[in-house]
């Protein structure tokens, strides 16, 4: 199954050519204090229980949420650094969209 970026209205699915296009993808952390950070940023909301949106074992949050200087480089791989939280391109769940899935 192909998985897809958790972030409210970012539609970025890990594939082979999102990854060629230089895109990265990055589990929620989990450690608890920082998972929460990640949380609280993402501002997703539950649609079924319109309570705060909890990632799954396989949530994912797209390159395109942090900044360049929020990476450090292993050769070909990037990883994120220590401490780091998504600051980009994160939206809020309008409560109108909340309403009209129901
Ligand atoms: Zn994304």
């Amino acid at each position: 199954m192909t998985r897809s970026c958790s972030a409210v209205g970012c539609s970025t699915r890990d594939t082979v050519l999102s990854r060629e296009r230089g895109l990265s993808f990055h589990q929620f952390p989990t450690d608890t204090i920082q998972r929460s950070k990640w949380i609280r940023a993402v501002n997703r909301v539950d649609p079924r229980s319109k309570k705060i949106w909890i990632p799954g074992p396989g949530a994912i949050l797209c390159s395109k949420h942090f900044q360049e200087s929020d990476f450090e480089s292993y050769g070909i791989r990037r990883k994120l650094k220590k401490g780091t939280v998504p600051s980009v391109s994160l939206y809020k769940m309008r409560t109108r969209e909340i309403v009209e899935l129901n």
